[in-house]
């Protein structure tokens, strides 16, 4: 700690990235594959919910094992509690839409889609979300904070940046996806029982925006599950008339997406994810996505889905423009596990079987697609409270839920139990 400034802190919130009008004129003027750019879009007040694409999922099947952590009535109120304060125009998929895509879509194989209640943001509205979010409160948003380590003291807890300490009784680990090595080291040096989670690897398809509308009109972001011998793969994050964005986390270079309410593009890109069981999911994800990287000179792989299931790599895509620019052409199939690889080929040839012309059209496949989940940290049910009093892990550092209204959910969770515990309201 040495001459580091010392802060008595109990209601501040310390956040690695610049502030909000620094990272939007970051993200605004900078090459998309450049890593301060994708630092920006992770890092900051907000957080990566700032430029994300504002989808808000409520169903307690969502975004990881909600129940887990939250019992269902307090999800729902607390969900209701978001939607009101939020103004949400919430969509309810529509049940006769569903029955017709099940009895039309995919014949032959075991598939399922899922309806969830969902509110599009849109990544142009988000910002201004955010802004509305820490309203009056935004002078307590310390930016530009790295903490590096976090301990225990005689009086609570403290977290060192480079050069400062801060203290505290309480403290709140909320340092999402991006953070999740840190929160997982954080929970091992404190002891506490921390349980493996799996790995999720995709590919992101872009395809022309028209082909996935009956998708789309049951809901934005369809959930569809398919069985393909051992494997599930699911959809995840669709953007309807979307980009493709590159993000840049801990050394490696992966895919995600988002769309805008008042413009957008050609196509709708979505991910299909293959969850698979490994010793290491994090070291596995982050070596995974590190071999694509290493060999396309840190830009995304991105293959014809003609080629995918044709076994040849893309050397040409013509006249298709991706979302995305920084990519180099290939194959992607030397990177992934052969299961994953022969479920994302089955899945697209079905995709080809009810969208006849996807293939045709030239549609493209984005790699890698990979969701580093933390470890599973050990939380009391409806607090979030760790094993250790007055230490919180929230939102997707806690490794039971992702997605923004999780995160969201767990803040609000986390804040009722400190409003409603006379020793905390400090
Ligand atoms: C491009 C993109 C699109 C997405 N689209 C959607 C979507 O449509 N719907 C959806 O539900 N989810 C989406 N997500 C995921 C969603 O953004 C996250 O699940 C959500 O933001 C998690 O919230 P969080 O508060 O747990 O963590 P984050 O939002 O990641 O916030 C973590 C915070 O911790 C800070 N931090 C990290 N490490 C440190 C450290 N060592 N010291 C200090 N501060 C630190 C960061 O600066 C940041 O402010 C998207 C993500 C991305 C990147």
């Amino acid at each position: 700690m040495g001459s580091s400034a010392v802060v008595r802190a109990t209601s501040y919130c310390w956040t690695a990235g610049a502030d909000l009008e620094e990272r939007e004129r970051v993200v605004a003027t900078t090459d998309p594959a450049e890593k301060a750019a994708a630092r920006a879009i992770l890092y900051g007040p907000g957080g990566a919910g700032l430029f994300s694409d504002g989808k808000l999922n409520f169903s307690p099947r969502i975004g990881g094992a909600p129940l887990d952590v939250l019992d269902g009535p307090l999800h729902l109120e607390l969900s209701r509690y978001v939607i009101d304060e939020l103004g949400l125009d919430l969509a309810h998929p529509s049940v006769e839409v569903k029955e017709r895509l099940e009895a039309q879509l995919f014949r032959g194989l075991d598939w399922e889609l899922v309806p969830v209640p969902q509110a599009h943001i849109g990544s142009d509205y988000l910002p201004s979300v955010v802004r509305q979010l820490i309203a009056g409160f935004e002078d307590r948003i310390l930016c530009g904070r790295r903490v590096v380590a976090i301990g225990q003291s005689d009086d609570g807890f403290y977290a060192e940046t480079d050069d400062e300490v801060f203290r505290a009784e309480n403290l709140v680990v909320a340092v999402g996806q991006a953070g999740s090595k840190f929160a997982e080291r954080v929970a091992r040096q404190f002891g506490l029982t921390v349980d493996p989670a799996p790995a999720d690897i995709g590919i992101r398809v872009e395809m022309p925006s028209e082909l996935w509308e009956t998708m789309v009109e049951l809901q934005w972001d369809p959930k569809i599950y398919w069985r393909v011998q051992s494997s599930e793969v699911r959809t995840f994050c669709t953007n309807p008339r979307g980009y493709v964005v590159v993000e840049y986390k801990r050394g490696f270079f992966s895919v995600n997406g988002h769309a805008k309410r008042d413009s957008g593009s050609d196509y709708t890109n979505f991910a299909l994810m293959v969850r698979l069981p490994v010793d290491d999911p994090n070291e596995f994800g982050v070596r995974f996505s590190q071999r694509i990287s290493n060999a396309t000179g840190e830009r995304l792989l991105v293959q014809r889905v003609a080629d995918l299931l044709g076994g040849r790599p893309t050397t040409s895509i013509g006249s298709w423009r991706p979302t995305c620019g920084a990519y180099v052409l290939g194959d992607i199939r030397p990177f992934y596990p052969p299961a994953a690889l022969e479920a994302y080929i089955s899945v697209l040839s079905a995709i080809d079987e009810s969208f006849p012309t996807f293939v045709q059209s030239g549609s493209i496949v984005y790699a890698p697609e990979v969701k580093l989940y933390s470890n599973r940290i050990v939380v009391n049910k409806n607090s979030f409270e760790s094993e250790i009093p007055g230490l919180f892990f929230l939102g997707d550092s806690c490794g039971h839920i992702h997605g923004l209204t999780n995160a969201l959910l767990s803040g609000l969770a986390c804040a009722r139990h400190c409003a409603f515990t006379p020793s905390m309201r400090a």
